[in-house]
């Protein structure tokens, strides 16, 4: 088969979709691989290392486009890439077509069999190619928190495992899935004192097994959340509630009552923020101010870290890759019910019921 990569072209978008020892993985399967100029610039792979590994590397998307029956890419295509794309062809990337009509529209028109990386499954009921993403932007939140906490970001000052004699900074994790976890665990390596907060006693009772004493667990009522936050000095937003908004488990007012210099970070705001007081903001422009606690809202942290967050993707999402180039994608979505659900547009229709629904379409 042959599989395209494209140079991703969305503003401050650096990942890529197949890394050189990726796309060596795929041509030792027997495929042929085409690689834009400069695809993997962003992470620090030059065009001679896919070159190396195998793969092609073509100046032009529009041809790379037309030839590829296989496009592995990272982000949601753009306009200028759907309008390249066609029948006959199978798009494989992060999508997330509930919130963007147009773009579904756009596939929908073009014929292309779209399959969404965030609408595979796994046998634990588990997003498998979305958690790498969750890990990376939960592990990043605490340097993120850490580093707002300084003066010069509007910070309280505070260094967050104090030293000895004085006493660490408080944090406060709401929400303990897979961004709330590795929040955690980085925060614990540094010396703070954690606490993190779950609707789910089974959620925090797997904590509690996973990190021990150290780890103060709280169940999410709305007075013991309050207690929290007004004690802390970093907030942390990781609650999902899966394809809903964020429940706004922060008011303004518990805002107003929190130290002056004290920070929450937003993990959820791609959901619409668990802080009534947060909007999302950029890499570029990351923190506000709202009664003197600051804010950073940065709804997509793990393009900060494009290697990392490129190579965490691969990992999860090259089984995958090889699946479809090796049996084409109507057996490997046959064969494999948790692949299957990753479809999402198939022939001028859409597939998954809860895209289905969010777009008000028929399945
Ligand atoms: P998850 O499903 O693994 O964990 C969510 C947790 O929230 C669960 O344990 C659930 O029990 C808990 N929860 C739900 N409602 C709650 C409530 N009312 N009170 C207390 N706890 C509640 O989800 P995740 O992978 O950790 O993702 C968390 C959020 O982070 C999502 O919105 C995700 O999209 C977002 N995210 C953002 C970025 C970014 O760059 N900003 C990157 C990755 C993930």
């Amino acid at each position: 088969m042959l599989i395209g990569v494209p140079r991703e072209i969305k503003v401050h978008e650096y990942r890529v979709g197949l890394t050189p020892a990726s796309v060596r993985e795929v041509v030792a399967h027997g495929h042929e691989v085409i690689v834009e100029r400069d695809a993997g610039r962003g992470i620090g792979a030059a065009d001679d290392d896919y070159r190396r590994a195998g793969a092609r590397i073509v100046d032009d998307a529009g041809a790379l486009y037309a030839a590829a029956e296989l496009i592995v890419k990272v982000k949601e295509p753009q306009p200028v890439e759907r309008a390249r794309l066609g029948a006959g062809q199978v798009l494989f990337a992060y999508l997330h077509l509930a919130p963007d009509p147009q773009q579904a529209k756009d596939l929908l028109a073009s014929g292309v069999t779209a399959i969404a990386y965030e609408t595979v499954s796994d046998a634990d009921g588990g997003l498998p190619l979305l958690a790498p993403m969750s890990e990376v932007a939960g592990r990043m939140s605490v340097q993120a928190g850490a580093h707002c906490l300084e003066k010069e970001a509007g910070g309280r000052g505070l260094l967050l495992g104090g030293v000895p004699g004085v006493e660490p900074a408080r944090v406060v994790i709401l929400g303990g899935g897979v961004v709330g976890s590795n929040a955690a665990l980085i925060a614990l390596g540094m010396g703070a004192a954690v606490t993190i907060v779950d609707r789910s006693v089974a959620v925090l009772r797997r904590l509690g097994e996973r990190f021990g004493p150290q780890l103060h667990t709280l169940h999410a009522s709305t007075d013991a959340i309050e207690a929290a936050v007004l004690d802390a000095d970093l907030v942390i937003g990781a609650v999902l509630v899966p394809g809903a908004a964020a429940p706004k488990l922060v008011t303004r007012d518990m805002v107003r009552r929190m130290r002056p210099g004290a920070v929450v970070v937003d993990v959820a705001i791609d959901q619409g923020g668990c802080f009534e007081t947060s909007r999302p903001t950029t890499h570029a422009d990351p923190t506000f101010v709202v009664d003197e606690v600051v804010h950073y809202c940065v709804a997509n942290m793990p393009g900060a870290v494009a290697r990392t967050s490129t190579l965490a993707l691969n990992a999860a999402t090259l089984p995958c890759v090889l699946a479809l180039a090796d049996k084409g994608w109507r057996q490997a979505l046959r064969d494999d019910p948790h692949l299957a659900r990753g479809l999402n547009i198939c022939a001028g229709r859409v597939m998954h019921p809860g895209v289905a629904a969010a777009l008000g379409v028929e399945p």
